[in-house]
């Protein structure tokens, strides 16, 4: 029997892809310590695993400024926001060394022989190397290299090297000062950046990452990791859903402060033949949005996997885990992207003919109106779907992944 901890930052999108692998670890015999946030309690306790509480001071302060940044148009590839981006997580990792030994202890005291990460979770190569035991990089979105965003935007990315050099030289003294200080080995930002471990599993299909290709057998693309039947706390009422055509609206658990887009959504679909959902998420004052028409269900949160696996059409920001919801079910999407990430996720929908995009900022009640009704008629999309639900399929999910990790720990082994 192999102990697991998984690391997560608190943050849905981060957390669900990893549930499902979590309690296939478990159903096989194998014990996992789950570390995050309280808020993921419960859900970390439905899937049989040992919940730990992981709070970070260092995240708390610059999760929600990295947030903000990221909504930035173009931060990927114009130079003063990448480094910017990239100063704000190097600050990020130095700040979380003091957090480590607490960590660390406790996962002495758990005898953790192999670190689950997912990939924004950076200290975990720290922890591994300190506590020499072998760890798995999971990405819950895009897997990252200069292919990749060459292959996005048709040229290698433009940083200016010798700045982003000099820039990683103060950062650098400044983390081997609290790796010293906190006695962890010493890591330069750049090899905590770009990291790879020699497992490393994405949750998608191969065919959805940019310059697939291009990625050695270091990587599984087990596609979404969707349970058998996902934890709900909620009391969304889906006897209410009819024969209706329905039509899911939702920017997912983090962008989600759209008060004027959700207007949007009742102008525009409102006394519809469409019965539509509409998730608000948890930032909004319901009362803020007034009577919604009388063909609209809203919550703050709805059981999404049950609500897709009836829809026909899923309006979406396009996060990672609601565009991979949607095509394990065969669901068209009309993606609002709010950040870059998203950009990304919404133009791989679009140019594999599975959805359109919408801008954020030129999106309209009667463009949102004309690419529903564009997405909902296109004969050649659905079979665009039909495939890509066929190699989601393939890909294995939290099965395959459960696999790939036992079989990577017991090589070692
Ligand atoms: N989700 C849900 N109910 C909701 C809204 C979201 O269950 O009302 C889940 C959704 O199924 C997905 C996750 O929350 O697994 C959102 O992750 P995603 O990567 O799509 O976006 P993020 O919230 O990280 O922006």
């Amino acid at each position: 029997m192999t102990t697991y901890a998984v690391l997560c930052i608190p943050g849905h999108g981060h957390v669900n892809p990893t549930l499902a692998v979590a309690q296939e670890l478990v159903a096989r015999g194998e014990r996992v310590f789950y570390y995050v946030g309280e808020e993921f309690r419960p859900v970390v306790e439905a899937t049989g695993a040992t919940f730990r509480l992981y709070e970070s001071d260092a995240w708390r302060k610059y999760l929600p400024l990295l947030a903000q940044q990221l909504t930035d148009k173009g931060s990927i590839i114009d130079t003063a926001s990448l480094g910017k981006r990239i100063g704000m997580m190097a600050t990020l990792v130095i700040e979380s060394i003091r957090e480590l030994p607490a960590l660390m202890a406790q996962m002495a005291t758990d005898q953790v022989d192999c670190i689950l990460y997912d990939s924004t979770f950076m200290q975990a190569l720290f922890v591994s190397d300190a506590l020499h035991v072998p760890a798995v990089k999971l990405f819950a979105t895009f897997a990252m290299s200069d292919q990749v965003l060459k292959r996005m935007y048709g040229k290698e990315r433009e940083v200016d090297r010798s700045f982003v050099k000099e820039f990683f030289g103060t950062l650098d003294e400044k983390l081997a000062y609290q790796c010293e200080l906190y006695g962890v080995p010493v890591h330069t930002i750049q090899e905590v950046l770009s990291n790879m471990e020699q497992l490393n599993i994405v949750f998608l299909p191969r065919g959805f990452q940019p310059a697939g290709e291009t990625f050695d057998d270091k990587f599984g693309f087990v596609g979404p990791a969707l349970p058998v039947q996902r934890y709900y706390g909620g009391d969304f009422p889906l006897d209410r859903l009819d024969q209706r055509p329905l039509l899911y609206i939702s920017l997912g658990t983090a962008y989600n402060n759209r008060l004027d887009f959700y207007r949007l959504c009742f102008e525009a679909f409102g006394g519809t033949e469409w019965q539509v959902v509409l998730a608000y998420g948890s930032r909004i004052d319901p009362a803020d949005l007034k009577e919604p028409p009388a063909n609209f269900l809203i919550a703050p949160h709805v059981p999404q996997l049950e609500i897709l696996s009836r829809a026909d059409l899923f309006i979406s920001h396009g996060g990672m885990n609601s565009t991979m919801e949607s095509l394990s079910f065969g669901v068209p999407l009309v993606v609002v992207p709010q950040m870059w990430e998203q950009e990304m996720n919404g133009h791989r929908v679009q140019e594999l003919g599975l959805g359109l995009v919408q801008e954020r900022d030129s999106v309209t009640a009667e463009s949102l109106q004309a690419a529903v009704e564009q997405v909902a008629h296109d004969a050649e999309m659905r079979s665009h779907l039909q495939s890509m639900q066929d190699e989601i399929l393939l890909a294995g999910g939290y099965q395959r992944a459960a696999d790939a990790i036992m079989q990577h720990i017991h090589a070692r082994a």
